[in-house]
């Protein structure tokens, strides 16, 4: 496996605590697998609680020396880490397809988009400011002071092995804040990696240090249980986010979450139907439909239905699927078994209520074990489980609406509400729409639009708080009031 990698540095089985890599104190172990033959890569230190509780402390240890660097260096420090990130690319999307799937092409994309926060957040750093107000009485002075919170625990899911970590990791150093990072047990190779380049970009000991292990409940539960810790930023599913929600009520710790999605894409009457094809290929195939803002209900007027589906076959007849690291491969493999059994689950709910494939609408057994092939259902109902389900695969429902106003209710119709999208060419509906629309982000007339600069986030039950922006940092600091009398 090293032999793939240019440097093979890169590839680590240890974790990564107060500067130093570690085993498990029970010397445990775990195997991560290529989800595309199910290969063990590499056996990993499988750490615990105690172990995470020794990461707490070095975080704890390092805290006071990191919040006392000036912006400038830290900024400079996240900039070096960002260089090594660009210039490990090639290594860090081979470990990235190897360990989670995607083809490569898209790890490759994802690696730049991971470091593109931890470039954003090194500038964000020097724009922490604070606030002169005016004052309420005589002889009184009214200020504010944003100070990092402290240290931060961040649990990170398996679908973007780097993008998650450096999303969370970027703007809490930057605000000051020291890190402990629990990566999926998946997906640890890309966070381990990060890890040996923040060590080499002389990133200080305990200011970042990466946890893995298998039970996440008790690496989970020394984060979320632990005085020290004062915020948790977590992505993945709701229901762990509700979990790791209510431990963390405990100890009162800031949280953000980033939780699952069900996203509408809805296509009108007059949008640009080629337009519109490309978009849902874009949202919904993206990592095998294996992101929470892929497209998972698409919404089709009557009038443009039978035109669309034809559209959106022909380009998704064209998609290859098999191991990412294969030149032309569009369709990896999803993540697990559990995964492929729940998609298969879902079309066969949507088939047997009257729903019908127009292409694919199987496991993809030629290409391997966790494979699924791409494919269109149409005829598919508000009532069946796929309406109200995160697919996470590439399967895209096509439903039929006749107004506005029904598509508006049915996207709504969810406890979800993290992306969106939709696609027309009236102004008036562009704005009646992306007002109406009950999310954190609508995709008006595109269908990617995760970016560093923009916030990322959902309302309802897909979770609370935003990543990336001139947001993003605001997640990770205090706001001090002063109050300066006698003057
Ligand atoms: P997904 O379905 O995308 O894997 P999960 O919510 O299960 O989403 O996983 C996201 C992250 O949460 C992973 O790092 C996983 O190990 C972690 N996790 C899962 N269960 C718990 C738990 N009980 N406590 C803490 N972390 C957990």
């Amino acid at each position: 496996m090293q032999a793939l990698l240019t440097n093979p540095a890169l590839l680590k089985s240890q974790s990564y605590v107060n500067g130093t890599w570690v085993n498990a104190v029970s010397g445990a172990t775990f195997p991560v697998t290529n989800p595309a033959t199910g290969e063990v890569i590499i056996e990993v230190a499988d750490l615990g609680a105690a172990d995470t509780e020794q990461a707490v402390a070095a975080a704890d240890n390092a805290l006071k020396a990191w919040q006392d660097t000036t912006a400038k260096e830290r900024a400079t420090l996240l900039r070096r880490w960002n260089q090594l990130i660009l210039d490990n690319q090639d290594d860090l999307a081979k470990l990235m397809t190897l360990e989670q799937g995607k083809p490569l092409a898209e790890a490759k994309g994802e690696v730049l988009y991971g470091a593109s926060f931890i470039d954003w957040f090194a500038d964000e750093a020097r724009r922490l400011y604070g606030d002169v107000i005016p004052t309420f009485a005589k002889g009184k002075r009214v200020l504010t002071i944003k100070q990092g919170i402290g240290v931060v625990a961040a649990i990170t899911p398996w679908n973007f092995p780097i993008a998650m970590i450096t999303r969370k990791a970027g703007p809490a150093l930057a605000a000051g804040c020291t890190i402990v990072i629990k990566p999926s047990d998946e997906t640890p190779l890309c966070a381990l990696a990060l890890a040996e380049l923040a060590h080499q970009a002389g990133i200080p000991a305990g200011v970042i240090n990466v946890v893995v292990g298998k039970d996440a409940k008790a690496v989970g539960g020394v984060l979320t249980g632990s005085p020290i810790v004062r915020k948790l930023s977590f992505t993945g599913s709701t229901g762990v986010g509700k979990l790791l929600l209510t431990q963390c009520a405990q100890t009162v710790k800031r949280t953000s979450m980033e939780l699952g999605g069900n996203a509408p894409f809805i296509v009108f009457d007059d949008a640009d139907l080629d337009a519109a094809v490309e978009g849902a290929i874009a949202s919904k195939y993206r990592n095998a439909g294996q992101t929470c803002v892929c497209a998972n209900r698409i919404l089709v007027q009557d009038g443009v239905y039978d035109a669309f589906a034809e559209k959106l076959a022909k380009r998704v007849n064209e998609f290859k699927t098999g191991n990412g690291l294969e030149q032309g491969v569009n369709i990896g493999p999803l993540i697990n078994q559990a995964a492929v059994a729940k998609v298969e689950q879902l079309v066969s709910d949507a088939v047997s209520r009257g729903a019908r494939a127009i292409t694919g609408g199987q496991k993809a057994t030629a290409a391997g074990e966790q494979f699924y092939e791409p494919t269109i259902l149409v005829d598919v109902a508000e009532d069946m489980d796929i309406f109200s389900n995160e697919i996470f695969g590439p399967v895209a429902p096509l439903f039929r609406f006749k107004t506005e106003e029904e598509a508006v209710a049915m996207a709504n119709n969810t406890p979800f509400g993290l992306a969106s999208y939709f696609y027309s060419q009236n102004l008036g509906r562009i704005w009646r729409v992306a007002e109406a629309l009950e999310y954190g982000m609508v995709g008006i007339n595109e269908g990617i639009i995760s970016t560093e600069v923009a916030p990322f986030g959902g309302v309802k039950e897909s979770g609370s708080g935003r990543e990336g922006s001139k947001y993003g940092i605001d997640e990770y600091v205090e706001i001090k009031y002063l109050c300066m009398g006698g003057l």
